[in-house]
């Protein structure tokens, strides 16, 4: 009788105040509220006492930063069944929310943030690359060197060495490498990891049968030096790699065990949900699996991405039969957006750019033609039609447009969707969009449509990438300060690939980093790259929290600090909005609380 007086207390509350149109989210009204509301309702002495104080946990004496519609910043929160349910001075909360069974945390003046959200991870890649073994830290052509070397010790003769994603933009040599970097091991075919494009050495040519008269595969590259001859480096041609299968050897319970692992360095670095920007049917079974045994630690909304290079037939088929669209499942695991990728990546010189890459682009990225402008995977028609069934489907959509000229092609695609019908709705974005133009956030902002952004790679690229394209070009580089003035949301994002350290890892998925990059533009070589883009604390927080939350339909339940939300909750270890600013990359969590219950003490 008791758990029904006070289900349907609850639930009255809940109607009678949606009604009244009190869920205004101030927590004054709401303390009020809540005492008005138990007479209207006209409950019985005991079940108001229940809905009076019964929180399960308080957390109070702090800062807790709410990222309200006015930002505001409170004391105490207290939390009840997984939500919220008041924020206010320690005074009015523990006297509304507090019962006999009520837990009290003090805070000691410590910083809650909402729960972080990074809106852009692949971790079932990321959980497997060191699961058997830590992989050394690549950043010169010594130590890529050394590490191929250690490797060949203990690999069989003739098996493949892979080297593990890195990029020339973060090498110290600033270079591509090629075939003559890697061809002092003769006894192994070496693959140079860097993502849509591989360096092999002689041995793995061969292995590969790749030679002066190999044809490009469809949409892929082999590049060849001026005599003809293959350099080594393969563009976008997974394809044409012989005899090497690089996830084969891990089991099911292995991966299981290697995602869920990364999924909690995820919460001990302050998040409580990701975003997985890439899943296939494999890493959806493996998520829902992790699900249905208890085993998942953090939210996840999941980005299909098919296979591109199919018959535009084909892949229409599977859209329409795939049994899932954009918010189907529930608030811990759910279906986003629906992805393509659309061109290459601005760290190894695919990106599709307005103009060509020029002079320097021949030193980092490998190129032999000065005339390149990167690749486009996806012709426009293509994209169109394929696009088109998805948004018919229920679809958020979004492509990896790197490079400006995929900007300017995926803006055209959902311009002609937009005549069709209003793109706004849909919440569809530019992922990554790293060279933006005025033309183009302009157009965005007509459309109605969101940005994907991963701030740390003006960190750590943005010192490269200047000398391919020039200072004044680099303002448009992850402009935040023109998006958010535009009124283009912001969810920000790392993409972590590899790696496990939130810090090492390419690419790093500490929150506080990105956060710090977005307010300082700072280059790994301290340089401030175009102050005017710089954001502010308070937008930066909004970036890992409630927009994001927007992008992914879930800013009515998550995303801030306020009553009737879930209760994800980050504290750390020093004021995020007053400590020196150097600092702010350095935060740790101190606790992390997801629906309601305390899940890590960071690290
Ligand atoms: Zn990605």
């Amino acid at each position: 009788m008791k758990v029904h007086g006070f289900e349907s207390a609850t639930l009255l509350t809940d109607r009678v105040q949606q009604r009244a149109g009190l869920d205004c989210g101030h927590p004054r009204h709401l303390l009020y509220n809540l005492s008005v509301l138990r007479l209207i309702a006209g409950l019985t002495a005991s079940a108001a006492l229940v809905l009076a104080a019964n929180a399960d946990l308080i957390l109070r004496n702090g800062k807790i930063v709410t990222v309200d519609q006015k930002f505001t910043i409170q004391q105490a929160v207290a939390v009840k069944r997984g939500k919220i349910t008041a924020v206010g001075s320690d005074a009015a909360v523990l006297k509304a929310e507090r019962g006999p069974e009520t837990k009290l945390v003090d805070l000691q003046g410590k910083t809650v943030l909402p729960g972080l959200v990074d809106a852009h991870v692949h971790a079932v890649d990321s959980g497997l690359s060191e699961f058997r073994g830590q992989l050394a830290p690549l950043n010169s052509f010594a130590a890529v060197r050394a590490y191929v070397a250690q490797q060949a010790a203990k690999t069989p003769k003739g098996q493949w060495i892979v080297v593990p994603r890195t990029f020339p933009t973060r090498l110290t040599e600033l270079q591509m490498p090629t075939r003559e970097l890697l061809d002092f091991e003769k006894d192994h075919p070496v693959l140079f990891d860097a993502s849509y494009v591989v360096i092999l050495n002689s041995y793995g040519l061969r292995k590969c049968g790749i030679t002066r008269d190999t044809p490009n595969p469809p949409a892929g590259e082999i590049v060849k030096d001026t005599e003809g001859e293959p350099t080594g480096l393969l563009k976008n041609a997974p394809s044409l790699i012989v005899g090497l299968d690089r996830t084969a050897h891990f089991t099911e319970a292995e991966k299981l065990d290697a995602l869920e692992q990364q999924l909690k360095r995820y919460v001990a670095a302050g998040l409580t949900t990701v975003g997985d920007r890439a899943v296939n049917p494999e890493q959806i079974d493996l998520y829902e699996k992790l699900k249905a045994a208890g085993r998942l630690p953090i939210r996840v909304v999941m980005t299909w991405r098919p296979d591109a290079s199919q018959p535009t037939g084909t892949l229409q088929q599977q859209i329409q039969s795939a049994p899932y669209t954009t918010n189907s499942g529930d608030s811990w695991l759910k279906f986003g957006t629906f992805k393509l990728t659309l061109d290459g990546g601005m760290t190894i010189g695919t990106a599709y750019q307005r103009s060509p890459y020029g002079a320097f682009g021949k030193q980092l990225y490998g190129k032999t033609n000065p005339d390149d402008r990167g690749q486009l995977f996806i012709p426009p028609a293509k994209l169109l039609a394929i696009m088109r069934t998805a948004r018919d489907r229920g679809w958020q959509l979004t492509t990896h447009d790197q490079g400006g000229g995929a900007v300017d092609n995926f803006l055209d695609t959902l311009e002609q969707l937009d005549r069709e019908k209003p793109i706004g709705p849909t919440r569809s974005h530019l992922m990554h969009a790293s060279f933006q133009s005025p033309e183009a956030i302009a157009r965005m902002k007509k459309l109605g449509v969101l940005a994907d952004v991963q701030a740390p790679w003006l960190y750590l690229d943005g010192a490269a990438l200047e000398q391919v394209f020039g200072y004044d070009a680099m303002r448009y580089f992850y402009p935040l300060r023109s998006y958010i003035d535009a009124g283009i949301i912001v969810a920000a994002g790392s993409d972590h690939m590899i790696g496990h350290n939130k810090n090492s890892a390419v690419n790093p998925y500490n929150p506080f980093l990105s956060m710090w990059t977005e307010i300082t533009r700072l280059t790994t070589e301290g340089k401030v790259i175009h102050p005017e883009q710089k954001i502010t604390r308070a937008e930066a927080l909004k970036t890992h929290t409630i927009w994001p939350a927007y992008l992914q339909f879930a800013e009515k339940e998550r995303g801030t600090i306020e009553p009737g939300k879930l209760a994800d909750l980050v504290a750390i270890d020093r004021d995020y909005l007053t400590c020196p600013e150097a600092q702010i990359r350095e935060i740790q969590p101190v606790m992390v609380m997801i629906d309601g219950k305390i899940v890590s003490s960071g690290n």
